[in-house]
């Protein structure tokens, strides 16, 4: 029932310390294991970075379940087993005329996991996935099923979670008509230029990324994703470059010396949402697969201010970056949210596997990116404790007492859970 390998999250820099994981074969079963635990939580694909997802007692993963996939057409919503892959839900939606609004950088992740820490894609009217949940059904502490409805007085504190409510066994998401999106790549692009109207630049696709080592004065890659383009190009200004860079000439990997074959199709090539939305594709290992992340998300106003604090630290951060990539997504009220309350651009950070000398990097970002409010990612490395991060989520205080309320006995929590949210 249990491997060595399944010990360790994706990137292989955290053991679990829970001492049995178990995959069962339906929902019941799973809520008797939930109902039998002093203390159990979910596991999702392990793609996190810390401790967030473990458990004193026992690991529950959902992996072995059917997604069980049922569009509902006239509702415009997929219902789907928590533990199914992103990569999964989006081919059977495609093949059936649907799509998501957006995807993360990478479609291996569970939709239960991901919703639970607010994984985003990019786009400035696009919200974080956990944004597209319009229903929830999860097992309770007493191993009974709850379903919560978008417009339920805990919905907005129950989406982003973290683990701390139950365990997510089916999400109903909203769907649209599919959609074709056209990804084209620049190379050099000028950061003065950038910066001079960087809401311009991020408004110029349905999603941008920029790519950079934040060392010297070009950003070495934009992507931007184009939606509705059957051809022709979206912006007569590409064919001239975007904000000093050149369109890229063969495909890309954001990461230097990394293969472009391993990414969703370029060049401005039309082609579904599920196979353009997200950068890696499912058969390929995402990104390098030897790495650590960190992301700090501030308010847009202060995008500018943030960078040029990064830029600022780059001889302590370029040493042991891979690449970092900055996107923006839209303003949404789901209580745990980076982007609660306020249009948010994300920093990201690609390291080197190298966590002792991360470690050492990541006060120095906080400090400095603290003046501008900056919320990290749930899910990847960062240092601030609870004591730190309730004063920059304004329902911060309601997530604790709704978390008391479900579940009494915190049956449900972890050292991790303790030490970011109820500690403080
Ligand atoms: C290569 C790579 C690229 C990434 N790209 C992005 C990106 O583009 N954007 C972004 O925002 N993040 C990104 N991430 C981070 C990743 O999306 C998040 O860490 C996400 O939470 C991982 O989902 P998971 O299924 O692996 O969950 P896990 O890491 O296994 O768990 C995460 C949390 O979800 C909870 N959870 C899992 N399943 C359930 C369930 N069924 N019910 C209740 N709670 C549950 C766990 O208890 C835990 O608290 C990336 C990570 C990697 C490794």
């Amino acid at each position: 029932m249990r491997t060595e390998l399944d010990e360790l999250n994706w990137a292989g820099n955290y053991r679990y310390g829970a001492p049995v994981i178990h995959r069962p074969g339906s929902v019941q079963e799973a809520q008797e294991l939930v109902a039998g635990a002093p203390n159990i939580r979910a596991l999702g694909s392990r793609h996190s970075f810390n401790s967030i997802a473990d458990s004193a007692g026992a690991l529950l993963s959902l992996e072995a379940l059917d997604p069980a996939i049922t569009i509902d057409p006239a509702a415009r919503t997929v219902t789907v087993s928590g533990g199914t892959r992103y990569g999964t839900l989006a081919e059977e939606l495609e093949r059936n005329g649907f799509a998501l609004p957006n995807l993360a950088s990478l479609p291996h992740i569970s939709i239960a996991g991901a919703i639970s820490t607010a994984t985003h894609g990019s786009g400035d009217r696009n919200g974080n996935l956990a944004t597209s949940v319009a229903e929830l059904e999860l097992i309770g502490a007493d191993g009974n099923l709850r379903r919560l409805r978008r417009g339920d007085p805990d919905f907005d504190g129950s989406v982003v979670a973290l683990g701390a409510l139950g365990i997510v066994t089916q999400v109903t998401l909203d769907i649209e008509p599919t959609f074709s999106v056209r990804q084209d790549v620049f190379e050099a692009l000028s950061w003065e230029q950038v910066l001079a109207d960087i809401d311009a630049v991020t408004g110029s696709a349905y999603s941008v990324s920029l790519f950079t080592d934040w060392q010297g004065e070009t950003v070495a890659q934009s992507w931007l994703k184009s939606r509705g383009y059957d051809g022709g190009v979206p912006n007569a200004a590409y064919s001239a470059g975007f904000y000093g860079g050149s369109p890229a000439l063969r495909a890309m990997h954001p990461l230097p010396g990394f293969s472009g074959e391993d990414c969703t199709q370029q060049l401005g090539v039309p082609g579904p949402w599920s196979e353009r939305l997200a950068h890696f594709r499912m058969a390929f290992t995402p990104s390098s697969g030897a790495e650590l992340q960190s992301e700090y998300f501030v308010a847009r106003e202060n995008a500018t201010e943030a960078i040029a604090a990064i830029r600022g630290l780059s001889e302590h951060i370029t040493p042991l970056l891979q690449v970092s990539e900055i996107r923006t997504i839209a303003a949404d009220q789901l209580w745990l949210s980076p982007a609660y309350g306020q249009a948010t651009v994300g920093l990201h950070f690609t390291w080197k596997p190298e966590q002792a000398a991360v470690e050492k990097v990541l006060p120095l970002m906080e400090e400095r990116l603290a003046p501008l409010g900056a919320r990290p990612h749930w899910g990847k490395l960062f240092q601030a404790d609870a004591a730190a991060l309730a004063p920059l989520y304004p329902r911060f205080a309601d997530f604790i007492s709704l978390a008391e309320r479900v579940d009494p006995e915190h049956k449900f929590r972890n050292s991790f859970l303790e030490s970011k949210v109820f500690g403080g």
